[in-house]
């Protein structure tokens, strides 16, 4: 299974529904989330990490 099929089941089972995939970056309420395999190794752990992207964002601002 893909990184961004895992990452898709894991935020469906999360019980959210207002989400798309901009190519391999997650959009979710209008935040961008990077996806990123997880190497953990805990028992629960679904494999993936979902990181927000630093860059992303409304109102970070450089607008002139
Ligand atoms: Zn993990």
């Amino acid at each position: 299974m893909s990184l961004k099929a895992r990452a898709q089941e894991k935020i469906e089972r999360a019980g959210i529904a207002n989400y798309s995939f901009d190519h391999d970056v997650l959009v979710m309420c209008g935040v961008r989330y990077e996806i990123h395999a997880c190497a953990c190794g805990e028992a629960d752990c679904d494999g993936v990490q979902l990181h927000r992207a630093p860059y992303a964002g409304l109102g970070g601002g450089t607008l002139q």
